[in-house]
Formats: C-alpha cells, sequence, structure tokens
C-alpha cells in the first residue's frame, strides 16, 4: 500500500489565499490585519522560521513588524516592548518566537501578552479556553495540522489517536483538539516505556517528539493515518521529520511529508489567527 499524501504547501496556499481576502476586506475598512513577531538571539532555525512568517504576511496583505534583539537583551526591556505592542492599535498579533535564551522567564514572558492578541494560543486564558472546549486561540500547528485532517477528511470521532509529544505549544493542545473532535486520545512522551504498544493500535498517529525516524513501519497500523509534525537535520544538513517517511508510506493510508507537510501550514494558520484577532477588534469598535 501507498499512503496518500496530505500536501501541506498546496493546502497553505489555498489557506493563504483565503486570508489574502478577508484581510483586503479588513483592509477596505480600515483595518488591516497586524501581525509582530519577536526574535530574541540567533537561533539559526528560529530565523528562517521568522522570516517565512513575515514574508507570508507580506504575501498575504497582512501589515507585519519585526522585532530583532540579541539574546542580551534584559527580560525588562522585552516587557516592556510586549506592553508598548499590547497598546497598539496596528497590531493585532503578537508573537514571540521560542525558545527564547535561557536567562528568560519564558512563562512570565508569554503571559505578558494579552490573551487578545496571543496568536500563539499559548497565554494561560487562551490554554485555558481550549481545555473548557471553547477555544479562542488554537495554537498554530494543531490548527494546522486539524486542516489538514479536515482536507482529507479523515473521520476523527471515535478514532483512536495517538500524539506523540506532550509539549505546550504542540503535543497537548493537539490532544485536546482531538478529544474535541471526538478521538480516543493518548498522549505519549519521553516516559512512555512502550510506545509502539499504543501506535500499533492508533488510526491516527501526530509525531511532535523532535526525534528523526521515531516511528517506524512496524509501529504502524495498515491504513493509519500518520502526521509528521517534526522537524529535524540529519548529519548532512537535510530536513527530517519524525517518521521513517519512506517505509511508514507503504503501510499508512495518510502521511504528511517534511518539509513540505505541517510546516507551511502553521505558518498559515498564524495568519488566520491574526485576522480572527482584527475581526474581533473590528467587533468591538463597530
Ligand atoms: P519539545 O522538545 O518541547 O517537546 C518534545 C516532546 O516529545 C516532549 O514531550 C518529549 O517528552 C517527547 N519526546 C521526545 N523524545 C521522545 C521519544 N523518544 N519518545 C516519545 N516522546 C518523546 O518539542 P516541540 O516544540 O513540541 O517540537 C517537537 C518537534 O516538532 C520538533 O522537531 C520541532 O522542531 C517540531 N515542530 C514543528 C512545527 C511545525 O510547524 N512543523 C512546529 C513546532 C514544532
Amino acid at each position: 500500500m501507498t499512503a496518500q499524501l496530505i500536501n501541506g504547501s498546496t493546502l497553505s496556499k489555498t489557506v493563504c489565499a483565503e486570508v489574502a481576502m478577508r484581510a483586503a476586506a479588513l483592509t477596505k475598512k480600515g483595518h488591516q490585519p497586524g501581525l509582530a513577531v519577536i526574535l530574541v538571539g540567533d537561533d539559526p532555525a528560529s530565523r528562517v522560521y521568522v522570516r517565512n512568517k513575515i514574508k507570508a504576511c507580506q504575501e498575504s496583505g497582512l501589515y507585519s513588524i519585526c522585532d530583532r534583539y540579541p539574546a542580551t537583551l534584559p527580560e525588562a526591556e522585552l516587557l516592556a516592548r510586549i506592553d508598548a505592542l499590547n497598546h497598539d492599535p496596528a497590531i493585532h498579533g503578537i508573537l514571540v518566537q521560542l525558545p527564547l535564551p535561557s536567562h528568560f522567564n519564558r512563562r512570565a514572558i508569554i503571559e505578558a501578552i494579552s490573551p487578545d492578541k496571543d496568536v500563539d494560543g499559548l497565554h494561560t486564558v487562551n490554554a485555558g479556553a481550549l481545555m473548557s472546549g471553547a477555544p479562542r486561540f488554537l495554537p498554530c500547528t494543531p490548527y494546522g495540522v486539524m486542516r489538514m485532517l479536515t482536507a482529507v477528511q479523515i473521520p476523527l470521532e471515535g478514532s483512536q489517536a495517538v500524539v506523540i509529544g506532550c509539549s505546550e505549544s504542540v503535543g497537548k493542545p493537539m490532544a485536546f483538539v482531538l478529544l474535541e473532535a471526538g478521538a480516543t486520545v493518548t498522549l505519549c512522551h519521553r516516559q512512555t516505556r512502550d510506545l509502539a504498544l499504543y501506535t500499533r493500535s492508533a488510526d491516527l498517529i501526530v509525531a511532535a517528539a523532535g526525534h528523526p525516524k521515531l516511528l517506524t513501519a512496524d509501529m504502524v497500523k495498515t491504513g493509519a493515518a500518520v502526521i509528521d509534525v517534526g522537524i529535524n537535520r540529519t548529519a548532512e544538513g537535510a530536513l527530517c521529520g519524525d517518521v521513517d517517511f519512506d517505509a511508514v508510506k507503504e503501510i499508512a493510508g495518510f502521511i504528511t511529508p517534511v518539509p513540505g507537510g505541517v510546516g507551511p501550514m502553521t505558518i498559515s494558520m498564524l495568519l488566520v489567527n491574526t485576522i480572527q484577532a482584527a475581526q474581533r477588534t473590528l467587533k468591538t469598535y463597530s
């Protein structure tokens, strides 16, 4: 069996076209959606992600600004900058690129972002809203995964789903979103004793561990949907996911590639969240 490929690059173009239309309509009403991205330090991967986010804004008609600071930036200055952006009417979404250099209190920085502008969905208000079943901003990666699953009409109600990785921005919110969609969800992590025990019976596997080729073909049920969130670098410098793609695609029913899978969808959903934030502002003032 060869799995059906879920092409994130193609789907993200469709999402961005919808975003561009909504951005143009808001701009016409004097509310051009605006995103501020803050990058602290010089992590090479973060630099690429930030560049891609700004480029996507420009291509879809969103206003964007990008602040770049050295890793030595004092935390108080970052908090002051976030506060200024919270009060800037041209900015509807604020994203602090993670990870931050180690001297920052990550939680304090996230909590400083207004929940109404928290387009990454990481503020406790938004994380709590997701947990209570009334999400305001879905974290971009799980949101993108859901758009991919919807696009190929993968049934989730009553399905068995396994999420590998339980980070705050990917694994945990992914599990909650799948739970809301009616899946029975198992959340696995580094301490999980026998990962294959869970994955082998899953209809859907979302791999988000940051571990190259963690999910091998013998761990996948025939016909399962396999979503690869992982972005890793091989020793040769190439990008690869958490899934042994060449072997798993012969077993799975659906599979996402890396690159060209979840990555572009994550960026598209950031734009969707920014549009949503701008739309809420418009409602507040009209
Ligand atoms: P993280 O390091 O915060 O969390 C990793 C999680 O995976 C942890 O819960 C850990 O317990 C678990 N884990 C690690 N090794 C494991 C193993 N051998 N077995 C089972 N569980 C294991 O990472 P993150 O921020 O959630 O990112 C995960 C991966 O997804 C990374 O490769 C990251 O680059 C990628 N990522 C991709 C996108 C995208 O848009 N495609 C977005 C965010 C993150």
